[in-house]
């Protein structure tokens, strides 16, 4: 109780610091012992999120694309729909996962407006004669560029009226084409225009005959170098189908007219103007047709969709029609009586919402996952699947991916756990030595503080006795001389002598406090020189040999020469001159002091041995100590100050100097300072 009044820091430490922390320390094992249920928990909860996030993604990327679309819907009115708009730049915006889209408004089709075009023209319906086996044998001939081809067209011309008309044309157009091949442009040119002038065309030739003699009217234009007459043409033909003439299949218009296209943007002569229009031409006329295509192939279930009303909750319905994934959007995503209908890219959305998942996944990258198509096929994984699966789900309504997730791998999540709990356990015990260190370290320290103000004041005290003393002796003296009380003249050497005695102890103690304050300053107040350390020693010897003698201690040394160190003069004099006084000090008569200074490698030292009262081992750490006195009976009778020794070993530092002591109570005491050799 006692400890903790006088203590009240201690209280304050304990109660605010070392205690919450062991308290907290004491939880924090607790817990590290639930650490594998923790692991578990948490695995639970992250899965649990993981699939969370994943079906958030998918949802969000599935809304982006639906939003897409219905951006782009906005642009399917600015589509051209005449021949004059099909040479002008158009607006449009490709969706990417979106293979089609068709923009209706109630029943009418906005976009594509081609497919009118065929379809009209369908209900012309052509006969498609199969051609007879006499043209499909010259054909062969032909295709062999064999001479006989051309003779037995000729032949069969000049039989013109036993032919059927499409015999007529095919023989005719089969001469074009010999006459093209043998670069007789100029021949083919004239037999096309016989062709062209007689009324074959409409509504007698097969679509296919009617097609390859404009292909062939086109190339031989291009072969004359007649470009202006070949853009003329194209341009013609357009206007031609956009007025609705029937031009064919779509596959036949599209070969038709991107190929045409095609060649007269590889024209070098083409002007920018035309080049551009050209272009435009060719990239709307591609894009309409493209769609159309869709469109003609699915008209059937395009029909059914915009008749289902599967959709009417959230504007948005998908359904997967034969291998194509069909969807349609309507209000609340478009306004009034517009409806879209698109096909999607399945193998593209899967990329978009894969690489969503997989952003997710960075995330979670303990849970392992397997993500399938509709097809079985893994499109992401983090795991083989070894482990049990835990759940599975379908995860995008629109392409059925199907995402498993599976429990942990235990010997993983074991070695995990282990090396948590190491590396809390560790943590709480780094933390625990900290704060006793510190606890430690700061009762130390205040405890130092305390010893050190209780010896100054000791020293003061004792200081000051010790002034006080050789003062009251020199006063009383002086006096007596001064005022002419001495009675016995004789003694008056004997006074003075007195008076001078007791003046060098005065001198030798405030010698020693003022070397105490030069050695407190450091390093800095000293002069570095190349000393003898015998020489040193010798000086001292003179001094204090005599008051070894006089107290009937015998004194011997035994000084190597030639051992030189780097030093400051006044300090070293005053170290050994310490250590000499001291072994005098405390050893009583009859007894032996022995000074050394010998070598030892590159070391130089100086030693003090005496046969005194010897200092217990307790002690010894201490005697160093500014002002430190050991307490006991011998001490006590010996004046001092208890700073010799801390000048010592201030000293001994500075000169990076080694102090070593060696004594056993009653049997005497030898220090040894280790110096460095100078070079
Ligand atoms: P002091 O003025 O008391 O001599 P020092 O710092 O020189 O102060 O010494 C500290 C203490 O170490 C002394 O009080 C003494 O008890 C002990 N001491 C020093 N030198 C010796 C020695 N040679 N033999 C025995 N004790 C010694």
């Amino acid at each position: 109780m006692n400890f903790f009044k006088k203590n009240p820091l201690f209280v304050a430490f304990f109660v605010l610091i070392l205690g919450p922390t062991i308290i907290l320390s004491v939880f924090s094992f607790r817990n590290i012992v639930n650490e594998n249920y923790l692991a578990e928990k948490t695995f639970n909860e992250h899965q649990q999120s993981f699939r969370k996030e994943v079906e958030a993604a998918i949802n969000a990327e599935e809304h982006k694309i639906f939003s897409e679309v219905k951006n782009a819907s906005l642009f399917l009115y600015e589509q051209p729909r005449s021949l004059m708009d099909f040479g002008k730049d158009a607006h449009y915006k490709n969706v990417s996962g979106v293979k089609a889209i068709f923009l209706f408004n109630g029943d009418t089709l906005i976009y594509p407006h081609l497919p009118r075009f065929f379809s009209l023209a369908k209900t012309s319906s052509f006969s498609t004669t199969r051609a007879s086996l006499i043209e499909q044998e010259i054909f062969q001939k032909e295709l062999e560029n064999s001479k006989e081809s051309e003779i037995a067209r000729s032949f069969r011309l000049m039989q013109a009226p036993l032919e059927s008309r499409n015999d007529q044309a095919a023989n005719l157009l089969g001469l074009v084409r010999i006459a093209f091949k043998a670069k007789k442009y100029k021949e083919a040119d004239k037999l096309l225009a016989v062709l062209e002038q007689s009324n074959y065309r409409q509504g007698y030739l097969q679509s296919n005959l009617t097609a390859s003699i404009r292909q062939l009217h086109f190339e031989i234009l291009v072969a004359l170098g007649e470009h202006g007459a070949a853009e003329q043409f194209c341009k013609s033909n357009l206007k031609a189908f956009f007025a609705g003439e029937y031009f064919g299949d779509i596959a036949t218009v599209k070969f038709f007219f991107e190929s045409m296209l095609d060649q007269i943007l590889s024209f070098e002569n083409l002007s920018e103007e035309s080049r551009e229009e050209f272009w435009n031409f060719r990239e709307n006329l591609s894009r309409e047709i493209k769609t159309s295509e869709y469109y003609t192939d699915y008209l059937e279930t395009i029909q059914k969709l915009l008749e289902s009303k599967e959709n009417d909750n959230d504007g948005l319905a998908r359904q997967f029609i034969e291998t194509e994934l069909f969807f349609k959007m309507s209000y609340p995503w478009l306004s009034g009586n517009q409806e879209v209908v698109g096909i999607l890219d399945q193998d593209i959305i899967e990329k978009r919402l894969v690489q969503k998942i997989l952003e997710v996944a960075k995330d979670w990258n303990d849970v392992p996952y397997v993500l399938r198509n509709s097809k079985d096929s893994i499109l992401a994984q983090n795991t083989g699947g070894e482990e049990q699966l835990l759940q599975q789900r379908e995860i995008s309504p629109a392409l059925h991916l199907e995402l498993s997730i599976y429990q942990r791998n235990q010997s993983e999540l074991a070695r995990e756990t282990t090396n948590k709990v190491i590396l809390m356990t560790l943590l709480i015990i780094f933390s625990l030595i900290t704060v006793i260190a510190g606890l430690v370290f700061m009762f130390r320290s205040v405890h130092q503080e305390r010893s050190l103000l209780a010896m100054k004041a000791n020293f003061l005290s004792s200081i000051s006795h010790e002034l006080k003393t050789p003062l009251t002796s020199i006063k009383m003296f002086a006096e007596m001389m001064a005022k002419g009380r001495v009675r016995n003249v004789e003694r008056i050497p004997e006074y003075a002598n007195m008076i001078c005695k007791e003046t060098t102890r005065l001198e030798n103690l405030i010698g020693a406090i003022l070397n105490y304050t030069r050695m407190e300053n450091g390093r800095s107040a000293f002069q570095w020189e190349r000393l003898n350390l015998a020489t040193a020693v010798e000086k001292v010897f003179e001094n204090v040999e005599q008051i070894a003698i006089n107290r009937g201690l015998t004194i011997d040394k035994h000084l190597d020469p030639d051992n030189f160190i780097t030093g400051d003069y006044t300090a070293v004099y005053s170290m050994i001159q310490n250590l000499i006084e001291n072994a005098i000090k405390y050893t009583n008569p009859p007894g032996e002091i022995h000074v050394r200074v010998y070598a030892d490698g590159d070391k130089a030292i100086f030693e003090v041995q005496d046969t005194g009262v010897g200092i217990a081992l307790s002690e010894q750490k201490n005697i160093f100590n500014d002002f430190y006195r050991v307490g006991d009976e011998m001490t006590r009778s010996t004046k001092g100050s208890g700073l010799g020794l801390a000048i010592v070993k201030r000293a001994a530092d500075a000169h990076k100097a080694t102090i070593a002591l060696a004594s056993k109570p009653g049997q005497g005491s030898t220090f040894s300072v280790k110096f460095r050799k100078a070079e």
